[in-house]
């Protein structure tokens, strides 16, 4: 069996920023906190909190010392109380978020209405929404889009991690609800090139392991673009959750993960891979004997007296 990998596969340069960051934060002699889980996955967090740094889910849990912004970013009344609060922010906004947010406040003070294409319950959209002060919609897809009204003036925003074809899809509805519609593509470019290797490879292989957080929402997507392809995609999280059943009479399987996925998550999936394929050999090679002994240990029909 052969195991591909997916080119970029794994963290990206916002998410390793991010850590890079916290580890820093981590050095100082000062509580750090992040608002919720740096990134979507537990084994980094636990990391994290070994070296002091905690997640927590509002400012309000903390008194003293300073919090950590993810790279999913936040509104800026987040960014205002923290300094009212007087804690030290180390703001870890990935920049491609921090672009989609700027974007979106820019379009809203020239009087856009602001249409942000996302999950809406998903922090960095809840971010961007905060920095058109709480007036953008959001919708997750075209058929949310299609519910809107008419409106003078649209400014489409993508969440960065949203996949190209429902962007797509949703700026083809709002084509019709706006005579003056701007629409900034803020998917960023790691998204795009995951998504499209991710896609790529799916179609090459009998079977796709998508190795990520259930939480994460650009894990998610990334299963969902694999399993689009007609390709049987599993979603795991560590490598003790592959089933020896899935890899049964695969020639080729691919790997890829998302971007919170640390790189000896990914090692150690495709050792257990490996390992799995190994016993499964060794397991046939052991009964191939008894197979054999089984034919030279039986009696030729002429000695049973049969004949
Ligand atoms: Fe930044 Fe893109 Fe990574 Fe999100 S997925 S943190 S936008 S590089």
């Amino acid at each position: 069996m052969e195991i591909i990998l997916a080119p970029n596969a794994g963290f990206c340069f916002g998410v390793k920023r991010a850590i890079k960051l916290a580890e820093q934060a981590g050095n100082e002699n000062l509580p750090y906190y992040t608002l919720g889980p740096i990134i979507h996955n537990p084994q980094v967090v636990n990391r994290l909190e070994k070296n002091g740094i905690k997640a927590v889910t509002s400012l309000e849990e903390i008194t003293t010392g300073g919090v950590i912004i993810r790279s999913h970013g936040v509104s800026p009344e987040v960014l205002e109380e923290a300094k009212s609060r007087k804690l030290r922010v180390v703001d870890a906004t990935c920049p491609f978020v921090r672009r989609a947010q700027e974007l979106a406040g820019e379009l809203t003070d020239r009087g856009y209405q602001v249409v942000v294409v996302g999950d809406r319950s998903h922090p960095e959209v809840i971010g961007i929404v905060g920095w058109t002060g709480s007036r953008a919609i959001v919708v997750e897809n075209a058929r949310e889009a299609e519910k809107l009204g008419y409106y003078p003036q649209i400014g489409v925003i993508a969440q960065t991690t949203q996949s190209e074809q429902n962007f797509r899809q949703v700026v083809e509805v709002l084509k019709k609800k706006s005579k003056n519609l701007v629409v900034h593509n803020t998917i960023c470019h790691a998204t795009r090139q995951r998504q499209q290797a991710a896609a790529e490879l799916a179609r090459k292989v009998d079977l796709m392991i998508v190795v990520g957080g259930k939480e994460s929402a650009n894990t998610r997507k990334l299963a969902r673009i694999c399993s689009e392809t007609g390709t049987p995609t599993y979603h795991i999280e560590r490598a003790d959750e592959l089933c020896a059943s899935w890899l049964q009479n695969k020639e080729r399987v691919g790997v890829t993960a998302g971007a919170s996925t640390p790189d000896w998550i990914i090692e150690e999936v495709v050792t257990r891979m490996t390992e799995i394929k190994q016993e499964e050999q060794k397991n046939a090679e052991e009964i191939q004997p008894v197979a054999e002994n089984a034919e030279e240990n039986a009696v030729p029909a002429a000695e049973t007296g049969d004949m």
